[in-house]
């Protein structure tokens, strides 16, 4: 099948559906709030995939849950890494291994400025030796000789850019508010890592739970009923049951338990994060198991902008196709160039074209070129061809606010 026919076949499907869609379609209410997955795994090195991390924003609040291995690389990935507020769930390794990096990496500490790291966490339980403080102000004495060479003798960098500020959680309740942001910390039941909280971040009418580690949490359905996105975590259990003599499921959710559990919350939309063991068959276990709602199986990088609807993006997103607006790959000067795809963000996507030829540069369009850009949606994205795109083959990505674009496209322009 040549190119063209190729995208000839994809057009005419997509034309009718968008037709259809378009027709009548109101302008999108602005998401409310943005929940980024930064990190899917439970204890990793080495997958691919990075621990617990959640970042939440809403209005100008950016907010982390749980900083385990590789979630500030996934930040860096996302050009955002000036995150000052982090809120640990327990003090297991795989949601506390990042918090060393994303307090005194270099471009992690340059970019919060004057602002201290502020971390909330579990206090120290009587059977447990340490707390979140006791953690931090460890972390703050192993690092003391780099801080002191930063702060006093070569960088000179702001002493509170390096402070850790920490706040212990001993009790259920609001533990933060602020530009109309308010987290909330509930207990779960982590086996024998106590205290062990889940946080319910809620915003203008709209609202997120994260999980942390557990069972299957009454006290979890209770602070959760109704939510808009529930993020759960899950082990992988052995279908079979083979897997019940083994400590660590006792104090993990089993997918035929998380269904239980969702069907009780009834959440906008379940999510699962923490995916100890293999994702695929989840979902079909899920379902299985009699959960019927909206699911999702979470991948790093997973967006979901939560409003009157809930957009789920996935990290990169995906490109199809790259058409002029007769749908045909070939485009020329004062046409309009259509990326089709899917997980574009809509109002922060970039088109790059990239000379085929190998030489000369790269010419990007993103969003702030206003002049360019006339419609955009979270499966197509219609632009003017800028004039400095010449004649000849150029192959065409799309970028949204991920640091790795899509696959490319090949077009001609005439
Ligand atoms: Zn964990
Ligand atoms: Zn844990």
């Amino acid at each position: 099948m040549t190119v063209n026919s190729r995208i000839f076949r994809l057009s005419f499907h997509l034309l009718f559906t968008l037709a259809l869609t378009c027709a009548n379609r109101l302008p999108a209410a602005q998401p409310v709030m943005y929940v980024r997955l930064l990190g899917t795994a439970g204890p990793s090195l080495g997958y691919g995939q990075a621990e617990a991390g959640m970042l939440v924003v809403a209005g100008p609040e950016v907010l982390l849950f749980d900083c385990g291995h590789g979630v500030p690389d996934r930040l860096f990935q996302l050009n955002r890494i000036s995150v000052s507020k982090v809120f640990l769930s327990h003090l297991h390794s795989d949601h506390t291994e990042g918090l060393a990096e994303l307090w005194m990496n270099w471009d992690a500490c340059y970019s919060r400025g004057t602002t201290p790291l502020s971390v909330w966490g579990p206090g120290r339980d009587v059977d447990q030796p340490a707390g979140t403080a006791d953690l931090t102000s460890h972390l703050a004495s192993a690092w003391a000789t780099d801080t002191h060479i930063r702060r006093d003798l070569v960088e000179h960098l702001p002493g509170s850019a390096i402070q850790i500020q920490t706040t212990e959680i001993q009790n259920e309740g609001v533990v933060y508010q602020s530009n109309g942001v308010t987290v909330s910390a509930f207990l779960v039941d982590h086996g024998p890592v106590k205290p062990a909280f889940g946080y319910r971040i809620d915003y203008q009418g709209h609202s997120v739970v994260f999980s942390g580690d557990t069972r299957p949490s009454d006290n979890l359905v209770q602070h959760a009923k109704g939510v808009d996105l529930l993020v759960h975590e899950v082990i992988v259990t052995d279908p079979s049951g083979n897997s019940s003599g083994n400590p660590i499921v006792a104090y993990h959710t089993s997918p035929e338990q998380a269904a239980g559990i969702f069907t009780q919350v009834a959440p906008r939309l379940a999510v699962y994060t923490h995916i100890v063991g293999s994702p695929l068959g989840l979902a079909a276990r899920t379902r299985a198991a009699g959960y019927s709602g909206p699911l999702e199986v979470g991948q790093d990088l997973s967006l979901f902008e939560i409003g009157d609807s809930i957009a789920i993006l996935h990290c990169p997103p995906s490109l199809a196709a790259v058409t002029n607006s007769s749908y045909q790959n070939k485009i020329s000067a004062g046409d309009t160039v259509i990326a089709w795809g899917s997980g574009f963000t809509v109002g922060g996507n970039r088109l790059i074209f990239t000379p085929a030829s190998g030489s000369g540069q790269s010419v990007v369009l993103g969003e702030t070129d206003g002049l360019y850009f006339w419609d955009q949606s979270t499966g197509q994205i219609n632009a003017a061809l800028p004039p400095s795109v010449i004649a000849g083959q150029w192959y065409v990505q799309v970028q949204n606010d991920c640091i790795v674009p899509t696959g490319s496209q090949l077009v001609t322009v005439n």
